[in-house]
């Protein structure tokens, strides 16, 4: 995994990601963090669905996890509206969360002198959450962020914004008995995406290389109905098949059965919504009252997900759909 969870969470900070890889750096001390936190390593789930919402999931929510419930919604804010990759609803959610006195959200921005490379960044101003919007195709340390936040930058109240096994790491570390305290105490938003797969770093620019893309130049990445496709502003610039593209897919996510990032307070993703708008499922009290906080400061408009098409039914297809991969070992 390039989570990052493992190197947050040992206590003798023997463990660096090199390449996205955990690496063994120092002294092993044989505590069981980093395998106790691994969002792949075996846990209860239904022990860990009681911790986090009070209720296991019941029978219809077996694909989406445990569900409060489900929105459309889309930006007003045209600063927002310009860097975001769906309807701006995870930018506009942390944006009210430091408004409301938030201090720091956890988000993916973009290395320096790196092509598309993302890195965690803890930011402190809504300058800097709306400059890490958009989607980044390839895996984010967000935990060594979220650790940087909490031990480096002692923020007390931070919001982290992540895919699902990114959710399902912290979720760990916020929960069960190899929590860690310090992250637990400070953590007080966590923000899922949804995701069906994550592409390795280096194969991605050597395909897009091969294909003649100049990386350097796209302005977004996109993957709707079944492709994979780059922008340069207005124009499309590439168009492929995401079939295609399969090799290119991280083996770990072959593994993952989390589309929706089930561990999450609130989840985000495109597929369910008309374009330009974010399906949104609230999962816990936090994640609606977040969600509100953004409508009510004048930042999204709202409408209950059964007032648009496909709806619930689309996420509930894919969720299915990655499951049965992730059975399969696809
Ligand atoms: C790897 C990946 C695969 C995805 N696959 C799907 C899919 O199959 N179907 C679907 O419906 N939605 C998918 N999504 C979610 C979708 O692309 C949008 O992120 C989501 O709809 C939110 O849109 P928004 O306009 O509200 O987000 P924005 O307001 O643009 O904010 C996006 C947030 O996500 C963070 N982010 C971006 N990339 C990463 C990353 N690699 N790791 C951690 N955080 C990141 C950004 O820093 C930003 O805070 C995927 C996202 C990712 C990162």
């Amino acid at each position: 995994m390039s989570c990052g969870a493992c190197a947050a969470v040992c206590p003798v900070n023997s463990i660096a990601l090199e390449e996205g890889v955990p690496k063994l750096v120092g002294l092993c001390i044989a505590c069981g963090m980093c395998y106790n936190n691994c969002p792949r390593a075996e846990f209860d789930v239904e022990e860990m669905e009681r911790q986090v919402f009070g209720r296991a999931r019941g029978e219809d929510e077996a694909e989406t996890g445990v569900v409060k419930a489900v929105y459309a919604v889309r930006t007003k804010d045209a600063g927002i509206l310009e860097r975001c990759q769906d309807g701006g609803a995870v930018t506009a959610i942390l944006s009210q969360f430091l408004a409301d006195g938030g201090e720091c959200a956890v988000v993916a921005g973009l290395e320096e002198g790196k092509v598309w490379s993302p890195e965690p960044v803890v930011a402190v101003s809504r300058e800097e959450v709306v400059a890490g919007a958009g989607t980044k195709y390839t895996s984010c340390p967000i935990l060594v962020g979220v650790a940087s936040a909490v031990n480096e930058y002692e923020k007390q109240k931070v919001a982290v914004v992540g895919t699902p096994c990114q959710m399902r790491a912290l979720r760990r570390i916020e929960t069960g008995d190899y929590s860690e305290a310090k992250i637990r105490e400070a953590v007080a938003l966590d923000v899922g995406l949804f995701c069906m797969e994550t592409f390795g770093y280096s194969s991605l620019m050597e395909f897009l290389e091969r294909a003649g893309v100049d990386a350097s130049k796209v302005t977004k990445f996109d993957i709707k109905k079944g492709r994979f496709i780059a922008w340069q502003g207005d124009e499309q610039v590439y168009n492929v098949k995401l079939s295609e593209m399969k090799e290119l897919v991280r083996p770990c996510c072959h593994e993952c059965d989390d589309f929706a990032s089930e561990f999450s307070d609130v989840s985000v993703g495109n597929v369910g919504s008309p374009d330009g708008w974010s399906t949104v499922v609230v999962r816990t009290e936090r994640g609606e009252a977040a969600l509100r906080a953004a409508e009510k400061g004048g930042l999204i408009e709202v409408k209950p997900l059964g007032e648009v098409k496909p709806g619930l039914k689309a996420v509930v297809k894919l969720a299915r759909l990655k499951k049965k991969q992730a059975k399969k070992g696809e």
